[in-house]
């Protein structure tokens, strides 16, 4: 079973937004082991949208097509799929009142122009929309299926896991299972290179590596004919991937690093606060993430200037002028004082230079310093980082949560 995947949408072309629905598309069937040949990007044009079912319905056995679902007269992916397959649409009473539903749980009325989204092919299966307001669906011709999506990510992603696996499924033998290992601390070639063997021998469950901003997940997927057969499989596979990887395997699953910090520290029952120069307060919004952190975490500041520096957290004019603001001694101090201001047994500090001015050879753009105050102890680490202004913020949080995680871990096993 093979799939051509075609994104419907102008901006598409024109360069305006990425494509991260054929990359998410692409990588799931890969997963199923359903092959993909072709992808297409189709702007709002009616006849070269048909003309680009036509030729999908030509080489694939099926043609999954995202965007184009909405209210507006451009919108037009259902309308051609329909006329592709000889369907008419037809209005789903359901689909209706979910998206009035929708409309009114968002205090918004509802234009007329919504209803057209309700009317779908006739005797297709479809699938809800519980993020939009557009519903998907797939219209099977015999031998061919199309599957309309919705072109929002959110939504897209949502109706994918929750119908469209499912509905897939039905056409393989037996079922997939997966398992998603999250690692932080090592790069994906590291991870690549620590798997070795592993990565290459593995057909059954197969083992793929995705990297993400500071963080690598590993999918463990396999085949079988039931659910159990398949956790069978993944089991011993997941045993030797956790015992090369150790503690670099953060957690699983959905989990992300904050919701493991914050596990940790609810446990611990430790107070935390968090003093932030370069990180701006991207450290506090990560572990305000987790949902329940009240009970742990107490106060965030952005402590941007020296003098902020000196007036909130007490760190001493001295230590400023003799080893500067990005400074192991800095950070410390801003971890310490913000834990006596804070009242709270741990205090975490970070300071550094996001660039893209403010470097010199001595401390170069990228260059960041974190501070822990814990216990009366400090301890702080100097990192380096490659990259725009930004993506240095966001890999200084996750090396600091990291840093952090492995700490609790150490000290309370
Ligand atoms: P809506 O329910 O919002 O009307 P729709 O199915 O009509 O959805 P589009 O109008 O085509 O979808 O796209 C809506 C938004 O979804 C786009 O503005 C864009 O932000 C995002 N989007 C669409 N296609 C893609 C894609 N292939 N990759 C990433 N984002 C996309």
């Amino acid at each position: 079973m093979n799939a051509e995947i075609l994104t419907v949408g102008t901006e598409l072309l024109l360069g305006n937004i990425l494509n991260t629905n054929a990359q998410y598309i692409a990588k799931r069937l890969a997963d199923m082991g359903i092959g993909v040949y072709y992808q297409s990007v189709i702007g709002d044009n009616p006849e070269r949208l048909f003309k680009a079912f036509e030729l999908g319905f030509k080489r694939a056995d099926i043609v999954i097509a995202t965007g184009g679902l909405g209210p507006t007269k451009d919108d037009l992916t259902k309308e051609i799929a329909a006329k592709v397959t000889g369907k008419e649409l037809i209005l789903d009473d359901k689909a209706l009142e979910m998206i009035e539903k929708h409309f009114e749980s968002l205090s918004r009325i509802m234009t007329e122009n919504n209803k057209k989204q309700a009317y779908l092919p006739k005797g297709a299966k479809i699938f809800y929309n519980y993020k939009g307001t557009a519903p998907g669906c797939a219209i099977e011709t015999g031998e061919k299926i199309i599957i309309l999506l919705p072109g929002p990510p959110r939504e897209m992603i949502d109706m994918f896991e929750r119908s469209v696996i499912p509905y897939l499924s039905q056409f393989q033998d037996g079922v997939l299972s997966s398992k998603i290992l999250k690692v932080c601390g090592v790069g994906e070639s590291k991870v690549e290179e620590l798997l070795g063997d592993l990565l290459d021998s593995q057909t059954n469950p197969t083992i793929a590596l995705y990297a993400k901003l500071g963080e690598v997940s590993i999918r463990i997927t396999a085949k079988a004919k039931t659910e159990e057969e398949a956790n069978l499989l993944i089991h011993p596979i997941e045993d030797k991937i956790r015992e090369i990887l150790g503690d670099n395997i953060y957690g699983e699953g959905n989990q992300s690093l904050e919701d493991v910090v914050a596990d940790l520290l609810i446990k611990h029952g430790k107070t935390i606060s968090v003093a932030e120069s370069c990180t701006g307060g991207l450290l506090a919004a990560r572990l305000i993430n987790y949902p329940g952190i009240s009970s742990v975490f107490k106060e965030g500041l952005v402590a941007y200037s020296n003098e902020a520096k000196m007036k909130r957290l007490k760190v001493n004019e001295l230590t400023l002028n003799k080893y500067g603001a990005v400074s192991k001694e800095t950070a410390v101090e801003m971890a310490r004082g913000i834990a006596v201001t804070a009242g709270t047994d741990i205090g975490i500090s970070t300071t550094g230079i996001a660039g893209p001015g403010g470097g010199s050879s001595e401390k170069p753009v990228g260059l960041v310093y974190a501070g822990l105050f814990i216990e009366g102890e400090l301890y702080s680490i100097k990192l380096n980082f490659k990259g725009d202004r930004q993506e240095i913020r966001e890999r200084t949080v996750m090396s600091v949560l990291d840093w952090f995680r492995r700490y609790l871990i150490k000290t309370n096993s």
